[in-house]
C-alpha cells in the first residue's frame, strides 16, 4: 500500500483563491493611474502648457499634433500609438499624445501623410 505524498501543484491549490480581480492598482485617491494621467494633461493643456513637450501651445495657430512633422507613429503591428519624436519614446502611455491635441510652439508642417492618421 503507498502513502500519498502532497506535491506543490497540491499546495498552489490549496492557497489558490480565483482569478485576480483587477490588474489595474488604484491610487490613495481610488482614481485608477490612466484616469490621473489623462486629467492631469488635460489639466496642463488648460493652462497652456503641452503634455508631450511641456512646452507652451502656440497661440494663434489652429493646428495640432496631428498635422505636426514630427508626430510618428508607434506600433505593434496590431494596435497603433501617436508619440512625438522631440522628445524621449517609451512604450508607456506616458508619452502618447492625441492628434487633436493643439499644437506646441515646435510645431512644423508635415507632408501631409500625418491626414492617413485621421481615419483611425
Ligand atoms: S505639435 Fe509637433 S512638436 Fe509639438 S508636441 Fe505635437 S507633435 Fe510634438
Amino acid at each position: 500500500m503507498s502513502t500519498y505524498v502532497p506535491t506543490p501543484v497540491d499546495d498552489w491549490l490549496a492557497n489558490y483563491s480565483g482569478p485576480r480581480k483587477s490588474r489595474s492598482p488604484k491610487r490613495a485617491d481610488g482614481q485608477s493611474y490612466g484616469a490621473a494621467m489623462t486629467e492631469r494633461k488635460r489639466n496642463m493643456l488648460a493652462s497652456g502648457i503641452h503634455p508631450a513637450t511641456s512646452l507652451a501651445l502656440r497661440a494663434g495657430l489652429a493646428e495640432s499634433c496631428g498635422t505636426c512633422t514630427h508626430c510618428i507613429v508607434s506600433s505593434n503591428g496590431n494596435r497603433h500609438w501617436f508619440k512625438c519624436n522631440l522628445v524621449p519614446i517609451t512604450n508607456g502611455s506616458g508619452t502618447d499624445i492625441r492628434l487633436k491635441w493643439p499644437a506646441c510652439i515646435k510645431w512644423e508642417k508635415g507632408d501631409g501623410k500625418e491626414e492617413r492618421f485621421r481615419a483611425h
